[in-house]
């Protein structure tokens, strides 16, 4: 694949170019790649021109990464350590070697500061409520597509606030969701794209995700993944490395249960929204983001209950809930096991195909072994953070993650018979409970 980049009207532009090997509508790929001119508006902060080469080449990495067959051409001349070091870690095709020896790689002098990939949803703000108070919280704004649901009123409006309350927020316009089909990020650290194109701008030494325990060590997902040995934090944090930015990970020991309780109880946990179609303020209360919320919340003592009803009669909901197993399956299960389900008994056949014994307590805490995934210098005040809102998981509890597996429990009769029922439940779900 060739790629090139032209700097316009304050843009960054990108471009592809395929090559007969490479792999756009390969079979093992759930989407495929869109021949489009991706920007990036700067919005006037730094010439595009002035971004550093090894940055340009790694955000083209991030972009194409599925899609390369044998071999990339980066659309610039790169740094040799930063050839070397990207090199290492992509093995299943070339890059071609176009260093230029004059080209010196990036390295952050003192004064720098943390930056956090933001959306604006309950993991990323749970992050930033955690991290040091000098984070810039960088947030991709997607251009809206027509007809599309998604709505950025309410990231856009958190990000307003939190600058407003003294963030250095920055908001970077790109289309770079839409090279592939169907629209979403191509790679799964690309959300950081903006925030490498500004990294040397800003000053960042390192830069953080919203990734929670679920994503990361597999929990609720069939079994536990090692994630410190896995390919996903070699792969990315050496890419990371080879630009001078530390990859950082602060919520990756926390659940999504313990990111909506660091959301209750932290003065940040105002200025989220997970829900991407209702406006500030106003969640959509249709979408599956807003059914697991509403469920959990309302199973950790909150109000509501009075609307899952309605939110299982969409499509969306139904069919998530539909899944085997079901995703995040481990927050359904938490939040019904705290629910009185002869209060809701609509709920109870989703109960019924999940394994509601076991012990889940674990999701409100914090996993300790998770610290060796942020930079050793903010380990510590970050440490310091997360036990004011979470107790830190006891060894029985470790236990239960580190041998977390669903295997059993989707392959038992009892899971099998619950699945079935379900598919017929909602057919009479309405006329049941009207
Ligand atoms: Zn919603």
């Amino acid at each position: 694949m060739k790629s090139s980049v032209e700097f316009r009207d304050g843009k960054i532009l990108m471009k592809f170019e395929n090559e007969n090997a490479d792999r756009l509508l390969q079979s093992d790929l759930p989407f495929k790649m869109n021949e489009i001119e991706i920007f990036f508006d700067l919005d006037g902060k730094i010439k595009p021109h002035e971004v550093h080469p090894d940055l340009l080449a790694l955000s083209t990495i991030l972009l194409c990464n599925p899609f390369v067959g044998e071999e990339l051409s980066l659309p610039v001349p790169v740094s040799e350590e930063f050839h070397k070091k990207a090199q290492s870690v992509i093995s299943r095709y070339k890059l071609t070697p176009n260093t230029n020896s004059e080209i010196s790689n990036i390295n952050k002098t003192g004064g720098s500061f943390p930056g956090l990939a933001f959306s604006g949803g309950a993991d990323s703000s749970a992050a930033l409520a955690i991290m040091p108070s000098e984070t810039i919280p960088i947030f991709l704004n997607r251009p809206i597509a027509k007809g599309s649901s998604y709505n950025s009123e309410a990231p856009l409006e958190i990000c307003k606030e939190l600058s407003d309350v003294g963030y250095d927020v920055q908001v970077i316009s790109t289309n770079l969701e839409y090279i592939r089909t169907p629209v979403g990020f191509p790679t799964d650290l690309a959300n950081a794209i903006p925030a490498i194109l500004l990294s040397e701008y800003l000053n960042l030494d390192s830069l953080a995700f919203g990734t929670i325990m679920e994503s990361g060590f597999g929990l609720g997902h069939s079994k536990f993944i090692d994630y410190g040995r896995g390919a996903h934090w070699r792969f990315y944090s050496t890419l990371f490395d080879s630009v001078g930015i530390e990859l950082s990970m602060p919520v990756i020991g926390v659940s999504e249960i313990g990111t909506a309780i660091i959301g209750e109880k932290s003065p940040l946990g105002h200025y989220s929204q997970s829900c991407i179609r209702g406006g500030w303020g106003k969640p959509c209360m249709r979408c599956w983001k807003c059914f697991r919320k509403e469920l959990l919340a309302f199973s950790l003592g909150g109000v509501g209950g009075q609307n899952f009803l309605d939110m299982m009669k969409t499509n969306e909901v139904q069919k998530k809930l539909s899944e085997f197993p079901i995703s995040h399956e481990n927050v359904v299960a938490y939040a019904l096991q705290r629910i009185e389900l002869s209060d809701f008994p609509y709920l109870k056949p989703i109960a019924d195909k999940l394994d509601m014994s076991i012990d889940l307590s674990l999701l409100e805490t914090w996993y300790p072994g998770s610290i060796d995934f942020v930079p050793s210098k903010n380990r510590h005040g970050i440490r310091e953070k997360i036990i004011e809102y979470l107790p830190i998981m006891n060894p029985t509890q470790e236990n239960v993650l580190k041998t977390w597996d669903m295997r059993p429990h989707l392959d038992s009769e009892k899971a099998r018979r619950g699945q079935e029922k379900l598919t017929s439940f909602w057919q009479d779900l309405s006329i049941r409970f009207g």
